[in-house]
Formats: structure tokens, C-alpha cells, sequence
């Protein structure tokens, strides 16, 4: 099993979440619990306050164990040398995309300052995963406006809409081939809908593992144990959890 979102601790951020309290092996720990082989890492700290300092400490973070984390950086398009970084993430860092959060960082999908930063990420093969679900900045139509701009580049969502915008995350979907749904937090009824009605292809699954101050992951084991009240057919199974995220970290999805 490949999970396709979870969090770096929250080191620094000024939350209920801050002075998380685990490491790499605590949570390698956690993985093997839970059966995922694979984990695609998240920053945290980065999503408040996107600096490149962020961005070694997540790259350290993943770098302890490359042979079953897998990070992607983040950057804003609004501050200055953002485009420097996302090169620097993925050449220097060995970081594999971008997890952007319009929605916390303060901008619009649609700026343009996003358009080369994506083609960077494309580039060298990356992904680039966004937050969405929660308006106005992170609509799942906003991500799939950017990612009809960059048809070559792999797009995540990497919520499926949460509650209030999963509809949309589907419709989305439907309509935009180099567009995936990652089933993360959204909830089980939707969940059902988007594994009868999205393409099989590109739907990815994620615990949001990490969102907690200590070393056990008692929400993201839940969020793995639910999986079997959805309704899941064996193939559905194996393309989401297994398939369809081994096809887009080796850059082979089109
Ligand atoms: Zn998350």
C-alpha cells in the first residue's frame, strides 16, 4: 500500500500540532503498523510558512529512510525566488514535487507566477499536489484550471473536495486527464461515489498520517481501517492503493 498524503511533524508551526514529538523511525514504525509500504511526505511547517529552511528540514525528515518516504517541497509563487527554490527541492534536495496550499499560503491558483514553477516540476518529472476542498482559494476547479495550463504535468487533489467540494473534485477528474483525486479526509459516502465513478486510473488514496503532536497515528490508522466499509472491489483496491500511485512517483502516468 502507497499512501499519497501524509505530514512531516509540525516542528515549528505555532498550532495545537507544535513541538510534534516523533522522527523518522517512530513513524517508519507507524507505517509498518499499518501496512503502507510507501508514504508520500508533506510539510508541515512549510504549508505556514513556506521557506526553504522547510524544505531541508522535510528533505532530512525523508532522507533517513528514501527507500520508503518520498517528500514533496512546497514553495509560494508570491514570494520572492520561488521559482530558485523549486529547482533547488527537486535537483538539490532530491524532493520529488510540490505540495502547494493556496488556501493557507495566501494565493490564487490562478497566478501566474505558478505557470513556470509547474513546468519545473514537469521538467523533472514531478508531481504537484495541492490542498483542496475549502473555498475560496482551493477549489478543485481552481487546481484543475492550473493543471489544463500544464497538460504534460501530473496534478493531485490532494483531498478529493472534503466535504463541501467533493462533487466538484470528481467532475474534475472526469474531465481532466493529467488530474488525480487523492481520497484524503473526504468523507466515506463520497468516497464510495468517487471509486464507482472516477476513472480507475487516477485515484489515489491518503491517511493524512503525521497530523499529530505524538508518535502514534491513531487517526491515520483509522482512516486505513475504513477503507474496508467502502465497498472496495479487490481491483479498486490495488489500482488506488498499490497501481495508480506506483505509475506517478515513476513518472510513468500518461
Ligand atoms: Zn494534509
Amino acid at each position: 500500500m502507497i499512501d499519497f498524503h501524509t505530514h512531516a511533524p509540525a516542528w515549528h508551526t505555532a498550532s495545537w500540532l507544535s513541538g510534534a514529538g516523533f522522527d523518522t523511525g517512530d513513524f517508519v514504525a507507524f507505517l509498518d503498523s499499518a501496512g503502507i509500504d510507501r508514504a508520500v511526505v508533506l510539510s508541515h511547517d512549510g504549508l505556514f510558512n513556506p521557506t526553504p529552511e522547510a524544505n531541508d528540514e522535510l528533505a532530512a525528515f525523508v532522507g533517513a529512510c528514501p527507500e520508503r518516504l518520498v517528500g514533496l517541497g512546497t514553495v509560494s509563487p508570491r514570494r520572492p525566488g520561488a521559482l530558485e527554490e523549486a529547482e533547488r527541492l527537486l535537483t538539490v534536495l532530491g524532493l520529488r514535487g510540490l505540495k502547494l496550499h493556496p488556501w493557507l499560503q495566501g494565493f490564487s491558483p490562478h497566478e501566474l507566477a505558478l505557470d513556470p514553477i509547474c513546468e519545473t516540476v514537469g521538467a523533472a518529472g514531478g508531481i504537484v499536489l495541492s490542498h483542496d476542498g475549502t473555498p475560496p482559494y482551493s477549489t478543485p476547479a481552481q487546481i484543475a484550471a492550473l493543471a489544463r495550463r500544464h497538460p504534460r504535468v501530473a496534478f493531485v487533489l490532494g483531498h478529493g473536495g472534503l466535504h463541501d467540494c467533493w462533487r466538484e473534485a470528481l467532475a474534475c477528474t472526469q474531465e481532466t486527464p493529467n488530474l488525480f483525486l487523492c481520497i484524503c479526509g473526504t468523507p466515506p459516502y463520497a468516497a464510495r461515489r468517487i471509486l464507482q465513478q472516477a476513472p480507475p486510473d487516477r485515484v489515489l488514496f491518503g491517511s493524512d498520517a503525521g497530523l499529530s503532536q505524538r508518535a502514534s497515528q491513531d487517526y491515520a490508522v483509522a482512516r486505513v481501517l475504513e477503507l474496508d466499509g467502502w465497498g472496495i472491489t479487490d481491483e479498486q483496491r490495488e489500482a488506488m492503493l498499490d497501481d495508480n500511485p506506483r505509475r506517478l512517483l515513476s513518472g510513468e502516468w500518461s
